[in-house]
Order: C-alpha cells, then sequence, then structure tokens
C-alpha cells in the first residue's frame, strides 16, 4: 500500500469548509480526514504540503468531446488517453465521453471504441501519469430537434427508436450513462421510458419542446437538461417553452456553459436563482481545440474554426467551447457565487446526477483520490488523479 498524506491548510469538501486538516490516501482512496493529532498517519507516507492552495474535489465533466486535438468520436486509446491527459491538468479528475449525432454505424464504432478504453488499464492513472477517469458515455443524439440542432449535421439525426437506441447500448457494453434527446418528436416519450428502464439519465437538450411537452417528459423520467439555453426553443413570457419548465421544476438539474460566450451572465444568473446551487451541474461542452492554439478542428466529422477560443462551424455557430472546468469556476466566482458553491457545481452535483455521491466529486472517507489544489487565483496549482500527483 501507498500512503500519503495531504496536509492542507483550508479543504472545500465541498459539503462544508475544513481548516488545517490532513487527508490520508491509501493508494487510490481517501482513509482518512482530520486534525494532525487525532491521525494516525503511516510513518512511511508521502508527505504532501497544501499551505497556499485551497483542496477541493477532482472535477467531473458530465459533457465534453475532446481536448488536446482530438475527439472522443475517434475513440482509439490515443484520442482517448490525450483528451483525458489533457483535462486532467485542468482539474477534471473524471468525464464522459460526449458523442456528437453521426450515422448509426459511426456512432456504434465510437461506442465500442469507448467501451474499450474504459475497460482497459489506459483509463487508470498510474505512477506517472495523472489521467482523467473516463466514467462512461453521454450520447448527445442523434433523436434531436432539427431545430435545435446546433451544428449536429441534419442527415445524422435520428427519429427516436427503441430498437436503434438498444443497438448503441450494446455497442457501449453498459458505459452508457446518459441520453440527451428532443421530448417532443414522436416516439420520444417511449424513448424516454425505455432509456430509464435500462438506467440512463435522460437529458433535455437540443430542444423545440414547448412547456407542456417538457412537463410530461420530466414526469416521464427526463430529469437534467443539457446547456440550458443553448440549443433550446427561447423563453418568452407567453410561451416558456423547455426553458419555462426546466426552471420550475425542482428535481430537473441543468448543464451550463460558462464561458461567457454561451450565454450572458444574466441567464446564468436567473438560472442560479430559479434552480439553486444544488441543482446547477458545470459543464465544458470542450471540444478537440481544448487546451490548443486556435486553428481548424473537427467535432466528431464536424469542421470547427476556433478564433480567439471560441469554435464555431461554417455557418458561424457555436460548435461547443474550449472552456475549461477551472475556468468555469473562476467565472461562477466572477458572478459572484460563493466558490464552496461553484465547486459543488462542478463536483458533488455532477457525481450525484451519476449516482456516485459518496465516490466522485467529494473529499470524504471512502472516496477516490481525485484532488485539486487551488491557487487563491483559483488557477490549478496540481492535481491528484485517484492518488496519483501531484508531481
Ligand atoms: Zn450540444
Amino acid at each position: 500500500m501507498i500512503a500519503q498524506v495531504v496536509h492542507a491548510h483550508r479543504i472545500l469538501t465541498p459539503h462544508e469548509e475544513l481548516h488545517d486538516r490532513v487527508i490520508v490516501i491509501q493508494d487510490d482512496r481517501i482513509t482518512a480526514i482530520g486534525h494532525r493529532d487525532e491521525i494516525q498517519v503511516p510513518a512511511d507516507a508521502r508527505d504532501i504540503v497544501a499551505r497556499d492552495t485551497i483542496v477541493v474535489p477532482g472535477f467531473v465533466d458530465i459533457h465534453i468531446h475532446g481536448a488536446g486535438g482530438h475527439d472522443v468520436m475517434e475513440a482509439t486509446p490515443k484520442a482517448l488517453s490525450t483528451v483525458s491527459d489533457r483535462v486532467a491538468r485542468h482539474g477534471t479528475t473524471s468525464m464522459l465521453a460526449t458523442t456528437v449525432s453521426a450515422p448509426p454505424e459511426e456512432t456504434c464504432r465510437s461506442l465500442a471504441g469507448i467501451a474499450a478504453y474504459i475497460a482497459s488499464p489506459e483509463n487508470r492513472p498510474s505512477r506517472h501519469r495523472s489521467t482523467a477517469e473516463i466514467l462512461g458515455i453521454h450520447l448527445e443524439g442523434p433523436f434531436i430537434s432539427s431545430a435545435r440542432r446546433g451544428v449536429h449535421p441534419e442527415s445524422a439525426l435520428e427519429a427516436p427508436s427503441i430498437p436503434l437506441l438498444q443497438k448503441f447500448l450494446t455497442a457501449a457494453s453498459g458505459t452508457a450513462r446518459i441520453l440527451t434527446l428532443a421530448p417532443e418528436l414522436p416516439g420520444a416519450l417511449e424513448l424516454i421510458d425505455s432509456a430509464v428502464n435500462d438506467g440512463l439519465v435522460v437529458a433535455i437538450g437540443h430542444t423545440d419542446a414547448t412547456y407542456e411537452q417538457t412537463q410530461v417528459a420530466i414526469g416521464r423520467g427526463a430529469k437534467h437538461a443539457v446547456h440550458v439555453f443553448n440549443a433550446m426553443r427561447p423563453f418568452t413570457h407567453r410561451d416558456t417553452g423547455v426553458i419555462g419548465a426546466v426552471l420550475t421544476h425542482a428535481d430537473v438539474t441543468a448543464e451550463i456553459i460558462a464561458d461567457g460566450v454561451h450565454v450572458d451572465s444574466p441567464a446564468v444568473e436567473i438560472l442560479m436563482a430559479s434552480k439553486g446551487c444544488d441543482r446547477v451541474i458545470l459543464v465544458s461542452d470542450g471540444i478537440a481545440a481544448t487546451g490548443m492554439p486556435d486553428g481548424d478542428y473537427h467535432l466528431g466529422a464536424i469542421e470547427v474554426r476556433v478564433s480567439k477560443g471560441v469554435a464555431r462551424n461554417a455557418e458561424g455557430r457555436l460548435a461547443g467551447s474550449t472552456l475549461t472546468l477551472d475556468r468555469a469556476v473562476s467565472n461562477m466566482v466572477q458572478l459572484n457565487v460563493s466558490l464552496i458553491d461553484a465547486i459543488r457545481m462542478a463536483t458533488l452535483n455532477p457525481a450525484r446526477r451519476l449516482g456516485l455521491a459518496g465516490k466522485k466529486g467529494v473529499i470524504a472517507v471512502g472516496a477516490d483520490a481525485d484532488l485539486v489544489f487551488l491557487n487563491q487565483d483559483l488557477t490549478v496549482a496540481g492535481v491528484m488523479t485517484r492518488g496519483v500527483g501531484p508531481e
């Protein structure tokens, strides 16, 4: 057993804020947290001193397409390890590889490749390699609205189909976690029933649904909404639509892309005011260009040009982002959200959404040793992924 002890001045668990505690780590787990004098520290433990940094759980990104020049749809070990290694530098220690709408055979090939990677040793950090763990797959499409498809190719969209979903789930070998769909499409409600029955989180997104259509879908078990405000029927006071339903149903969790580009600040504030800090989840929607210079990239098979960090397709539509969750947290703090609440939205809330409370997104006994050491300016000073790191 390799024992490590983090001597932390300030910890956001983020259930609470703790001061001057030690975190004991054995291999890849947290085994104790407490005051120095009340904890049995193994004699040969490696000491990690976090005097000037803030220790928070590793970020959990449930909506990310790529980073470091690669897209998860490539689904090769090289592509997936590049994405995972790159985002780990920004504090993301676990993630859902997120697909975009593509022809079914292509999607199945990607799902199979990602599933194989998830099962492989490469999906685990090793002695000198900090890497984000791919926890599963988020299927963004293809059962989405043509009117609100964003950059998803029209030709790749599909009518809701239980047999096609089953095909995807088979290809994904039990690793699919979230299915994003448009609930107003014919057959969507039956698809929601089927997906919920298979244990998926059903997410509302890329949708032109009315308030009533969304309400019915929520009642059938669609309890999550992807990148709220983006690729949704707009809100107006007599046609509040999908946004009206998402904002007023307390049991629905809401993703937000807090990059300062996708959504204006007042919209983020409206979301916070109506959902509260326990129901908002920070996501990156990051693409291959994340952590890379401006230039030409792909999102799935879609050509994307990145200029000043903003990704658009040929028609000028936003095509994902180059956001990382460290910046998303920092951006929320700029909007006067408390740091502990901003951290919660990048850690505890997404972990809960995936049913991983207690294992991911929290600093607690029994949780995976995924830690981020933040400087006072909220940049990342160091990262530990399942006991590996910081360097
Ligand atoms: Zn999207």
